[in-house]
């Protein structure tokens, strides 16, 4: 039973036509699958997995209409209609004037990067995304975290954890001077915070400053329905404005954005940059044609492009979509904390975030606690998660040394309109069940690390006396 905060009922606001069928393994099978996946939950097949809870990317299930979109792909090399179609849903939803098409969100950040991004640059943001701040540094630049501070504290219930610190931002104007700094990376809904918003407020007085210092803002659209929606519900103003708005006015206040559309864009895959920089325009043309393909499709079938404009709308013109899938997020995480788990508060907007440092204090960082805890729920339930924590921060580019966040966190990653409230009431029961017998969980080593977004591919095994 879903009920929001005016004890209102919160009922799906749809119904399932299509099925996909779930096969479970026995927990003998579950713990030769992730030996044989080296102890990471990415290697391991999705046929070996009973609920998949690893990330909401791609994974949404789209709607009739989305489908229907498919059959309409033009898929003509040059001007498919899809792609107007596209552009015309960004202006409407989004407001912005240009758009390059990409093949998913982090070919959009490659484009940005490259044409912002000066060797010395320092890019500031609310807190880093893996994939944004590989593409910053491979650009010559560097990120500056301006988040405000709660963010790195899971016990902080701060409404809008998602804020910059305008004090951080000033500090680094003094030192690094604000020729330095193109643009501020504005993220919707932080990820790695857990998926925590900003506020408008908050936005506006970012907006005040970078005008002040001729410092553009760039919106990580990638969350940006889901941060509206927290406006709309923990701002104050804000509660009558429908969620189409709160996102025209959310882009208003920033220069360009990128997005990944495998998000809150509901599609499988595709991906986008807009602007209304006439000149920046221009370059991202140049720049998609080299690495994704030609600015009417950037690397997408022409049928991609369609279930991408439809997801727009769809996903902004009801707002019974962001807030059931909310309120589902919540829910889930209100059934954790009445079993003791501790999880980062308040629950963000697409994932459950579980705190592996109070749910394991016997291991120490270096053994990759939250690594240890995703393999042994995937043990005990089949259910994968994943690592967010000192194995997806990587390495410091320029000492080389192991970065120590002081989130050390599992994710567990709802989809969108794929799971049901029984199978969130499985997945309560099985990870208290690991919490039941937490001290029996083992650290790890590292046996390979990739040198890059090292979380993706690395191997460990569990260290037998620890
Ligand atoms: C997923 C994601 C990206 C990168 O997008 P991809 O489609 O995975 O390439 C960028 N920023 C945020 C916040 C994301 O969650």
């Amino acid at each position: 039973m879903i009920l929001n905060s005016k004890k209102e009922w919160v009922l799906p606001p749809y119904k399932i036509k299509a099925i996909e069928p779930i096969y479970t393994l026995c927990r003998e099978e579950r713990l030769k699958a992730i030996q044989h996946s080296h102890y990471n939950t990415f290697l391991l097949s999705s046929s070996d997995v009973t609920m998949d809870l690893l990330t909401d990317s791609g994974t949404s299930a789209m709607s009739d209409y989305q489908w229907a979109g498919l059959m309409m792909g033009d898929e003509a090399y040059a001007g498919s209609c899809n792609f107007d179609h596209l552009e015309e849903a960004v202006r409407d939803v989004f407001g912005y004037h240009y758009i390059v098409p990409t093949h998913q969100g982090r070919g959009a950040e490659h484009i940005l990067s490259k044409i912002l991004i000066h060797p010395g640059d320092i890019i500031p943001g609310n807190m880093y995304f893996t994939t944004t701040k590989l593409h910053q540094e491979l650009a010559g630049g560097t990120f500056s975290d301006v988040i405000i501070d709660e963010a790195h504290d899971s016990l902080s219930e701060h409404p809008f954890k998602g804020n910059v610190d305008l004090q951080k931002c000033e500090a680094l104007v003094q030192k690094v001077t604000a020729k330095k700094i193109p643009y501020v990376n504005l993220q919707a809904c932080v990820n790695m915070a857990g998926g925590q918003p900003f506020s408008l407020e908050n936005l506006r007085a970012l907006r005040e400053f970078t005008h002040r210092h001729r410092i553009k803002i760039i919106l990580d659209a990638t969350r940006v329905v889901e941060n509206a929606h927290f406006i709309k519900v923990r701002e104050k103003g804000y509660e009558s404005w429908p969620i189409v708005s709160l996102v025209r006015e959310i882009c208003s206040l920033t220069d360009g954005c990128f997005m990944s559309a495998k998000k809150d864009a509901l599609v499988n895959i595709g991906g986008f940059l807009a602007m209304n920089d006439e000149a920046f325009f221009t370059e991202a043309k140049a720049l998609v044609v080299i690495y994704e393909g030609l600015h009417t499709y950037g690397g997408l079938a022409g049928r991609d492009l369609e279930a991408m404009a439809r997801g727009l709308y769809e996903a902004t013109c009801d707002d019974r979509f962001v807030a059931h899938r909310i309120q589902q997020v919540e829910e889930f995480g209100r059934k954790l904390m009445q079993r003791d788990i501790p999880i980062v508060k308040p629950i963000g907007g697409h994932a459950i975030f579980i705190d592996a440092k109070r749910f394991s204090p016997h291991l120490s960082q270096d053994l990759f606690p939250a690594q240890a805890l995703a393999a042994e729920i995937y043990i005990e339930s089949g259910i994968r998660t994943m690592e967010r924590g000192i194995v997806s921060s990587g390495r410091d580019s320029k000492t080389g040394k192991n970065i120590y966040p002081k989130l050390e966190l599992v994710r567990l990653t709802i989809p969108r309109r794929v799971y049901t409230q029984e199978h969130f009431e499985y997945a309560t029961h099985v990870i208290h069940e690991v919490y039941l017998r937490r001290r029996e969980i083992k650290g790890l080593q590292m046996t390979f690390e990739p040198k890059q977004l090292r979380f993706f591919q690395a191997h460990f095994q569990p260290i037998p006396c620890c």
